[in-house]
């Protein structure tokens, strides 16, 4: 592996943008005027809870498939994930007509199995307290010939992610500011590279759970900071930390990475569900969440949010919103 990865630039996410017409949904922008009267903000949201299998990670794993050599594609696809990556990669390689194996932990809900196994994917269970997943993908890839799909750190599956602000930009007009959630962050750098290129004065938030500000801390710090799996209701930013792709591009092109706590994110999840008739999960909501505690400083501005994911089954919302104060505080 070189040092220095060869970064994914802008013209990469044009590229993947065109590949991926067609095949990814332009999922809506849509604005709240009752948030705006209280915030004295204007929202714009990039509403990638509605796209297939329910969030973005959708257009960075069809992307990467899109990428792949005639040879690879007759072997096929990995990919280890618990949570939206698996569905995404499940029904991209469902679509490509390719076969994809999805390694999982046995007691991933009943609901992901199942929708992974939907969308036609190979499901190869692991133990969470014995297995370690990567080793067990890797070996598959090794032995089968099949092509590995990370989540976040490769740049076909940045370039496919920052395809969501791309679109974001063009349909909200001028932004001053745009809140991205941020797990391994690849959202986050697609963001940042389309941000730059096309609204080079707007600035970039990323935004984690308060349990898990590896990221926040990597880049004040300008090193990689690891840490254990966060406790956050934010399931899809429990990761441990940036990659080597997605924390150079973070550090060069990101305003700041800013914090959201999970009494925020069910706030967050309610608004979303009454006001705007959204289903939204914890992970979706962080980029809200942010703004909103930064509203004060925001006021007048234009800001973009991109609301992630959407893949939360009602039992679990409603446990939430029971569990929480859900007021905005
Ligand atoms: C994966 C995921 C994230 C985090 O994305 P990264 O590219 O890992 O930073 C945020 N929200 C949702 C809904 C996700 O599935």
């Amino acid at each position: 592996m070189p040092l220095s990865p060869v970064l994914p630039t802008f013209a990469d996410v044009e590229a993947a943008a065109s590949r991926l017409a067609g095949t990814v949904h332009r999922t809506p922008m849509l604005t709240s005027g009752t948030l705006d009267r209280d915030t004295g903000v204007h929202f714009f949201f990039k509403c990638e809870n509605l796209q297939r299998a329910g969030a973005f990670k959708f257009r960075g794993a069809c992307h990467a498939l899109a990428r792949l050599t005639e040879r690879q594609r007759r072997a096929g696809v990995v990919a280890f994930s618990s949570g939206n990556h698996a569905q995404a990669v499940a029904l991209a390689a469902q679509l490509a007509g390719l076969h994809a194996v999805v390694v999982m932990p046995g007691d991933a809900p009943p609901a992901k199995l199942a929708a992974t196994r939907g969308y036609g994917a190979e499901v190869v269970l692991y133990d969470r307290y014995a297995d370690d997943r990567e080793q067990i993908a890797s070996e598959l890839a090794r032995d089968k010939g099949y092509t590995l799909i990370p989540p976040f750190d490769h740049p076909d599956v940045i370039a496919g992610q920052g395809t969501a602000a791309l679109e974001l930009l063009q349909d909200a007009g001028p932004l001053d500011a745009i809140f991205t959630p941020l797990g391994g962050g690849g959202l986050l750098s697609g963001t940042a590279l389309a941000a730059r290129a096309l609204m080079p004065q707007c600035r970039v938030y990323g935004v984690e759970p308060e349990a898990g500000d590896d990221g926040r801390r990597s880049f004040r710090s300008g090193a990689l900071v690891r840490i254990d799996a966060p406790r956050t209701i934010a399931d899809g930013a429990q990761t441990q930390q940036l990659g080597r792709y997605t924390f150079p591009i973070i550090l060069q092109n990101v305003t700041d990475i800013v914090l959201a706590s999970d009494d925020e994110l069910v706030a967050c999840m309610r608004f979303f569900a009454e006001r705007m008739k959204l289903v939204v999960e914890p992970t979706g909501c962080l980029g809200l969440a942010a703004a909103r505690r930064m509203r004060h400083e925001l006021a007048g501005a234009r800001v973009g949010v991109i609301i992630s994911g959407g893949n939360i089954d009602l039992c679990s919302l409603a446990a939430l919103q029971r569990h929480k104060d859900a007021s905005w505080a």
